[in-house]
């Protein structure tokens, strides 16, 4: 297998390890993920123990947190692999490697990254990041959370929706304003779940992924100490704006490599079904309408596959993407994932819609589906690719 990477995608034989690695961690977890979806129970255990057997939540912390000093790439195969079998755990996983828990080791103050980052990987918590408001969600300009500095500390003010893991986060790394407007005065603040002020509102029930749920969260007269600021704003500045953007792009990347991951396991599902499921005396695999769409599939996963490890490869002195790169990489990654997980219920016939641990893809397909929505719709990205090639 590895020498086939290294071929295919120019691994070198640390990148080889890993992925092999990666493969060995995601072949150990327990086959609960229909449970855990049913019962809306977020797998801390499963978290815990992934953390002390393999010290996978730090990959890509620096050394001087206790990390590992791992690459963009390194986190890319991980969650890649971790999400050909579970959606919840890879999510959680790339949360803590490419998310918030990311942004605080690499350039949090240091006594906050000692307080927050231990128990993130030790497995025992999250950090969420909230940057969605009901009046703001593509247009980040509209952002109305408020960060009031005083001599004692900020005062946060404001209410967030759609959290992923927005009830169950230790702390949540806050995008609001500083003052100004638009796209003026916005930066981000850490804001630990304790805070007196902070209340989570309600937690949404969703078409899928309710092992780790989305919450509304109201700050009202929430203050924390100063240090607590990880992106400073200027009310007269975007440059805040353009810092918050630039850290995202390794979320973004890690949505994609979450997107060719639960692609890739349904695919590889559809595939040996295709082979040995025969109906009138033919394999499935023999009708030409079917090969030509799985064939179109692969072709489109493969492509973003490329995309997504050229972005992670191609990396700033920080770890992060260019945002192009990650751009194009998480469009046609979420694309990819969503058909390939709606065409793996035609291919299915009846058992692609049957719920439960022993049906292959119905689950699945529920995950995915937020995938062109969350990080950047795909209209946005749109936008953005064709201001890229279009405009001044
Ligand atoms: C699974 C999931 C997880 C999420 N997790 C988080 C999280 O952890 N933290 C967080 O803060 N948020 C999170 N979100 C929220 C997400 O960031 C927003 O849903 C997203 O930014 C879009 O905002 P909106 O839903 O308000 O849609 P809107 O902005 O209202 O857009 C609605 C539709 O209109 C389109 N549209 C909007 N503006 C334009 C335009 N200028 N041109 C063309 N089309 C446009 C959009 O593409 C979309 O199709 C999550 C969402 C999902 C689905």
């Amino acid at each position: 297998m590895s020498s086939d990477l290294a071929s295919q995608y120019g691994f070198d034989q640390h990148e080889c390890s890993i992925r092999d690695w990666s493969a060995d961690l995601a072949a150990g977890l327990p086959p609960s993920d229909d449970e855990w979806e049913e019962t809306g129970t977020f797998p801390w255990s499963v978290l815990e123990q992934l953390a002390e057997s393999s010290g996978a939540l730090t990959l890509t912390f620096p050394a001087r947190h206790a990390g590992r000093d791992g690459s963009r790439m390194d986190a890319i195969l991980l969650v890649e692999q971790l999400a050909m079998r579970s959606f919840v755990v890879a999510e959680a996983v790339h949360l803590a490697l490419n998310g918030p828990a990311y942004f605080l080791a690499k350039f949090g103050a240091s006594e906050l990254a000692s307080r927050w980052l231990p128990p993130v990987a030790a497995g025992t918590a999250l950090i969420s990041i909230a940057i969605t408001e009901e009046s703001a969600g593509t247009a980040l300009g509209d952002i109305s959370t408020r960060f009031d500095q005083h001599a004692g500390g900020i005062r946060v003010e404001g209410r967030k929706c759609f959290v992923t893991g927005g009830a169950l986060a230790a702390a949540h790394l806050v995008v609001g304003r500083f003052g100004g407007e638009g796209s003026r005065g916005l930066g981000a603040v850490l804001v630990p779940a304790g805070t007196r002020g902070l209340s989570v509102e309600r937690t949404y029930r969703k078409m899928g992924g309710n092992a780790l749920p989305e919450a509304a969260i109201q700050f009202e007269n929430a203050w924390v100490p100063r240090d607590h600021v990880l992106i400073p704003g200027d009310p007269m500045s975007s440059a805040g704006l353009k810092e918050i953007l630039r850290q995202y792009g390794a979320m973004r990347l890690g949505i994609a490599a979450m997107c060719i991951g639960t692609a890739q396991g349904a695919m590889d599902r559809v595939v040996d079904h295709l082979r040995t499921r025969e109906q009138g005396g033919q394999r499935l695999a023999d009708h030409q309408g079917v090969r030509w769409t799985w064939a179109r599939l692969a072709l489109d996963l493969e492509q973003a596959r490329l995309l997504t490890y050229r972005a992670a490869r191609t990396v700033d002195e920080d770890g992060l993407p260019s945002a192009g790169q990650a751009t194009m990489a998480k469009l046609a990654a979420s694309e990819v994932a969503v058909a390939i997980t709606q065409q793996a219920i035609q291919a299915f016939g009846w058992r692609g819609i049957a719920r439960g641990r022993e049906f292959p893809v119905e689950r699945v397909a529920r995950e995915t589906r937020g995938w062109t929505i969350a990080g950047g719709t795909t209209e946005s990205l749109l936008n953005s690719l064709a201001h890229d090639l279009l405009d001044d």
